[in-house]
């Protein structure tokens, strides 16, 4: 971004964010480090949060994370239903990175109680068991924050193949540092920074979510292939509802 673009949108950033349209202009063709310094910038320190899933190449985007600046707070979605690896990975990034506000939310137990007291929701109704599971507890863990930073990229295909840098998800903006970024060059991020692989990719998992919509991957499919196998569904909610 030039130096007028960024004087253009800081300006306008003390009393309401700049149109994410605005913003995604200027950051199309920007390194993933520039754009989580832009929204660090824009949004405001207080007002940032990742949304990380602890999966297989989530080391990734925390590494530029910590980067830029290992303060913002990484909101991670606990489930209840994750594979134990993924908490041990969590706990191992952590560590490795100097993570210093990774925040666990848990989905409301009432809520639990009440619409899925057999944990069997995911069979009958995955939507529903991701609304409570996922969609729900993010809603509220990200009512403290304007805007909030997720990894996904455009090469997972689907739903993600087309989508912007930047965009407006309801009163929020939501920043998509790796949508440009190819299979190679994360590689090349856990190469360089020497990051530990999660423990189930080893294992045949290119995509890591919940346990019981998780399945491996042949070399041959394409990355998010073992999620929700079977079904028509392809995304849990997250980025396809806007967050109130
Ligand atoms: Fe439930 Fe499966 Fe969604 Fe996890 S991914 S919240 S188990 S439907």
């Amino acid at each position: 971004m030039n130096a007028l673009a960024h004087q253009r949108l800081f300006e306008r950033t003390a009393s309401a964010l700049p149109p994410a349209e605005e913003i995604d202009r200027a950051l199309r063709d920007a390194a993933p480090a520039e754009i989580v310094a832009t929204a660090l910038r824009i949004v405001g320190r207080e007002h940032l949060a990742l949304v990380s899933s602890f999966g297989t190449e989530s080391a990734a985007l925390l590494k530029v994370m910590t980067d830029v600046d290992p303060a913002i707070p990484v909101i991670f979605l606990d489930t209840g239903w994750l594979f134990e690896e993924t908490l041990a990975y969590r706990d191992t990034l952590i560590a490795t990175l100097g993570l210093c506000d990774v925040r666990s939310i848990k989905p409301s137990e009432a809520t639990l109680s009440r619409e899925d007291p057999d944990r069997e929701l995911w069979f009958s109704d995955p939507d529903a068991c991701c609304r409570i599971r996922k969609v729900e507890p993010l809603a509220r863990a990200l009512k403290p924050f304007r805007g909030w930073i997720n990894g996904r990229k455009r090469f997972q295909g689907g739903l993600r193949a087309a989508m912007p840098v930047v965009e407006q998800d309801g009163e929020r903006l939501k920043f998509n540092p790796f949508a440009n970024v190819s299979r190679q060059q994360i590689e090349a991020i856990y190469a360089a920074a020497n990051l530990p692989p999660h423990p189930l990719a080893a294992k045949g998992f290119l995509s890591v979510g919940c346990m019981p919509c998780t399945s491996r991957t042949s070399p041959d499919e394409e990355t998010r292939a073992g999620r929700w196998r079977g079904r028509p569904k392809t995304e849990c909610g997250i980025h396809t509802v806007k967050m109130a």
